[in-house]
């Protein structure tokens, strides 16, 4: 015997359990399957166990994808406001941290149980510690086998997201899928991730490890201002995470260390009223002691700080406005928040997130090749991504 159903959803994450409750509520019946033994384990750890579940100033300029638009459609349908509804209704309190990110003032948990009761009054049935092993296609309906037998479904949704922490179970099963229907996937990386440095820029690093710093951190035509931490490994912290979904090995990044002084000006009037001090001690003033520490190693300059030149302020000044960092790799899928590339947005309805060439096929949140900044965009995505299919799988 095989179970029927109308919508099977495979990935009971955030983007597959939000497309069940909306397929449920339609009144279709839903399957949600997960390999995994609990739902929304990614939303367990996320924001420091808090969740970031949305951003408030959610725009398509919050997302890298081939195509900029493609998101338009599901963020402007299934909005930030839409979610903080379920959120306010499920009585689940929350604070706005900083730059419009929403976190819960308990627990991420609280935001899982939400959908949990959702998917329960919506009729959905989750199969966990379930497997999916074959998936076919014939008479216009899909035969999947799993580990608990097979199952036949009229629409098919993959929310199975990326690739990022495989020790949470995290698969490359969408992309497979996607190969299987001769659907194209986009390149996929790392992202929001520790960038991490060669032998050579780790030794003259070493001394800053665990320093951190409000840095403005530039890759080309990107900017992001937020805090920057070094590490053992290179660096991390939210501006480099946020860098590094642009940053690709072989390019440099530029940062700032000091954004808010201009440090050339400042050691220029400190020249005159501390001129008898050591220059250790004047930029001692102005940035924390390891890191005007670092800022004077290897420069041969007099020991009284008015005697160093304009040329020699510029050099200081330079150190820490415009640090250029050539990362060598970053530290992979074991700590990345999210894939970068995916499912090609071209093969896909941004309305429906169905595929324009297997018609009842959908892919939904991270798998897709839309990748949402640091901040509550990643959910953002998968509720609105997840919400449009379940209007019509
Ligand atoms: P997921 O939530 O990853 O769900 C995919 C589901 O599919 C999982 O349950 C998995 O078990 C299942 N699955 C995978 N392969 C198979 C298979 N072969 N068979 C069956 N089931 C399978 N984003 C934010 O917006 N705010 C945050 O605060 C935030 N914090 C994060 C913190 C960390 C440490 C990490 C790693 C990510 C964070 N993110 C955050 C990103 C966010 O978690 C993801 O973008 C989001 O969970 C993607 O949703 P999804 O439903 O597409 O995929």
């Amino acid at each position: 015997s095989q179970a029927e159903y109308d919508v099977a959803i495979i990935g009971a994450g955030a983007a597959g359990m939000m497309a069940a409750i909306e397929a449920g509520r339609r009144g279709r019946s839903v399957l949600l399957i997960d390999h995994a033994k609990a739902p929304g384990e990614k939303i367990r750890i996320s924001g420091g166990g808090r969740c970031n579940f949305t951003n408030t100033r959610t725009s398509a300029a919050n997302f890298i994808s081939g195509n900029p638009h493609f998101c338009k459609s599901a963020i402007k349908r299934f909005t930030p406001t839409d979610f903080i509804k379920w959120v306010d209704q499920a009585n689940i309190a929350w604070h706005e941290k900083t730059l419009g990110q929403l976190f819960c003032d308990g627990s991420s948990v609280q935001i899982i149980n939400m959908l949990i009761d959702h998917c329960r009054d919506a009729n959905v049935e989750m199969h966990l510690s379930t497997e999916v092993t074959r998936v076919e296609k014939n008479a216009d309906r899909f035969h999947l086998m799993t580990s608990e037998g097979p199952v036949v479904a009229t629409s098919l949704v993959i929310a199975t997201g990326g690739k990022s922490i495989p020790k949470m179970g995290a698969t490359d099963f969408a992309y497979r899928i996607a190969d299987q229907f001769d659907i194209n996937v986009v390149e996929t990386r790392p992202a929001l991730v520790p960038l991490t440095f060669g032998p050579e820029l780790l030794e003259q690093t070493s001394t800053l490890s665990g320093i951190s710093a409000d840095a403005e951190v530039k890759h080309k035509k990107t900017t992001f201002r937020e805090a920057l931490l070094f590490t053992h490994r290179g660096i991390s912290g939210p501006s480099i995470l946020q860098i590094s979904s642009y940053w690709r090995e072989g390019n440099e990044i530029e940062i700032n260390l000091i954004p808010d002084l201009d440090l050339f000006s400042l050691l220029k009037a400190e020249r005159t009223t501390n001129g008898k001090l050591a220059p250790q001690t004047v930029l001692s003033r102005h940035l924390p002691k390891r890191l005007a520490e670092w800022v004077l190693r290897g420069k041969q300059f007099p020991q009284k700080f008015g005697d160093l030149s304009d040329k020699h302020l510029n050099q200081l000044a330079d150190a820490a406005h415009h640090w250029r960092v050539k990362p060598v790799g970053s530290e992979g899928y074991r700590t990345a928040e999210v894939t970068l590339g995916g499912i090609d947005t071209n093969a896909l309805s941004s309305k429906t997130m169905e595929a324009k060439s297997v018609s009842g096929l959908y892919f939904i949140g991270e798998a897709v090749d839309v990748t949402g900044w640091l901040g509550g965009y990643n959910f953002q995505w998968a509720w609105a991504s997840g919400w449009a299919a379940g209007q019509v799988a």
